[in-house]
């Protein structure tokens, strides 16, 4: 199938410490295996149900990718599960938005404005438990040997509780 070119979301206007990007690959061979030979579907409803899938908060979240998810070490890699090429290997760019004060109105505007290209799915987690997620990810980002990484920390701590100063 041709591909649809789809535009990057522009996040510029969140609080930077309300987003994070990650992208995720999907091996489309493994899931028609997966629906033709062990779930016997036609090729054709196998085709269609894959448009109209929509992965779920547990599919994606970083600790937990299995098949047909997988991480390519290098662009154009096989598929480590079926060893199938590059062209059947789909990118999810995922763009996770924290709710709060500053990026709730925002937020609302941008789902309005979304095509059919994006599907928009809701994480409830409780303020502690994203804020812990928060940290993890601050943390895989600092350099812990380098003297200026407590004064990093302060800023982008500053920066998710008042998003709104300089
Ligand atoms: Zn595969």
């Amino acid at each position: 199938m041709p591909r649809r070119a789809i535009t990057p979301l522009e996040l510029t206007e969140f609080p930077p410490e309300s987003v994070t990007i990650l992208e995720r690959w999907l091996c489309l061979a493994c899931i028609l295996d997966v629906y033709t030979r062990h779930l016997k579907l036609s090729a054709r409803t196998a085709r269609s149900e894959i448009k109209k899938y929509t992965p779920t908060i547990e599919e994606i979240h970083p600790h937990q990718l299995s098949r047909p998810f997988f991480e390519p070490e290098r662009p154009k890699d096989r598929c480590p599960h079926c060893g199938s090429a590059a062209k059947w290997h789909a990118r999810l760019c995922i763009y996770r938005i924290e709710s709060g004060k500053a990026s709730d109105g925002r937020r609302r505007e941008l789902v309005k404005s979304l095509t059919d290209s994006f599907a928009v799915v809701d994480e409830k987690t409780t303020r502690r438990h994203a804020f812990y997620e928060w940290l993890e990810k601050l943390s895989a980002e600092l350099d812990f040997d380098a003297p200026g990484w407590l004064m990093e920390a302060s800023m982008h701590y500053l920066g998710r509780k008042e998003p709104k100063v300089d």
